[in-house]
């Protein structure tokens, strides 16, 4: 296998409200739209649509969203062996919008706080080239994986979000350090500055600007296809999900750039997170 994805699975449970309540209130809504989403589980989606050999490390709970997650996994080519069945329920984003498009969102973490440092200590690395981790799982278990994976020799990408205090240690391992501009500046004063934190390289990306590919030889701009916005919901997950899966192909991290970019751009032009990721065929050139 390729890729390994560790990281959370979500149910997104979306209602439309004309305005969000305030303490004490009840407003009503529109009908619950539920859709399959988490960081894990999208930048594992957006890797397995591509044609990846990848897998997601994660746990859901055994309820009808852990089957759903499962099946959308599933069904986009993505290994579910290594996705465990906790005692907690599955991980649920209650996201509440409002007609001027803002969202506002309550996690319940639930299974994904249940995804330890043994169920990284059970995985079997032969063939696994990337391991691709994001924060919605717990901390210790990120920093562990990252350090299982580089002591096998497999290349350590981690996209910082949310942000969380990783070790020095767990930071000296990446490459890229994957942020977005807003993550970029609240951790250094320049995109060349985060490699100060120690990371062997970088990438920030940049909205509809495309992203910034940062190494010891310099900052390389890489654009993103001009498209007419329609939902940029989950369009940094397609972005982890594009690049893990080039750079296990073999290409260099500004060729992996210029296409994940071109994957996250496709993604913003269809509605929701994983529904929106391309097939090779539909990748905008
Ligand atoms: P999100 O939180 O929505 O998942 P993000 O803040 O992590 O996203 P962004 O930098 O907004 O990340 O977007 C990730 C990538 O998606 C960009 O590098 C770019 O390739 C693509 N993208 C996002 N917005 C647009 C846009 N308006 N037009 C074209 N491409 C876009």
């Amino acid at each position: 296998m390729g890729v390994l994805v560790l990281g959370s699975a979500n149910a997104d449970l979306v209602v439309a409200v004309e305005r969000r309540p305030g303490g004490g209130e009840t407003v009503l809504g529109g009908d619950t739209v539920v859709m399959p989403g988490g960081k894990g589980a999208n930048t594992a989606v957006a890797a397995g649509r591509l044609g990846c050999d990848v897998a997601l490390v994660g746990a859901v709970g055994a309820d009808q969203y852990g089957s759903l997650l499962r099946e959308s996994l599933a069904s986009s080519g993505v290994r579910t062996d290594l996705v465990r069945t906790s005692e907690r329920p599955t991980g649920i984003a209650y996201i509440t919008v409002t007609p001027d498009g803002e969202n506002s969102i309550v996690v319940a973490p639930g299974a994904n706080s249940d995804v330890s440092p043994s169920d990284v200590d059970s995985l079997d690395w032969a063939g696994v080239s990337v391991l691709v981790c994001s924060l919605e799982v717990p901390l210790s278990t990120v920093e562990h994986a990252l350090a299982v994976a580089a002591a096998h020799g497999v290349r350590c990408v981690l996209n910082l979000s949310p942000v969380a205090p990783v070790s020095p240690e767990a930071l000296a391992l990446l490459d890229p350090l994957i942020v977005n501009e807003h993550e970029a500046l609240s951790l250094a004063d320049s995109f060349a500055g985060l490699l100060t934190l120690g990371p062997k390289s970088a990438v920030v990306t940049l909205g509809g600007r495309g992203a910034a590919v940062v190494t010891a030889d310099g900052v390389v701009e890489v654009p993103s296809p001009a498209v007419d916005p329609v939902d940029t919901t989950g369009a940094g997950d397609a972005f982890s999900g594009a690049l893990a899966h080039r750079l296990s192909s073999g290409d260099d991290l500004v060729a992996a750039a210029r296409y994940a970019a071109r994957v996250a751009a496709t993604s913003v032009t269809r509605p929701g997170a994983q529904p929106s990721y391309p097939t090779p065929d539909e990748v905008l050139a």
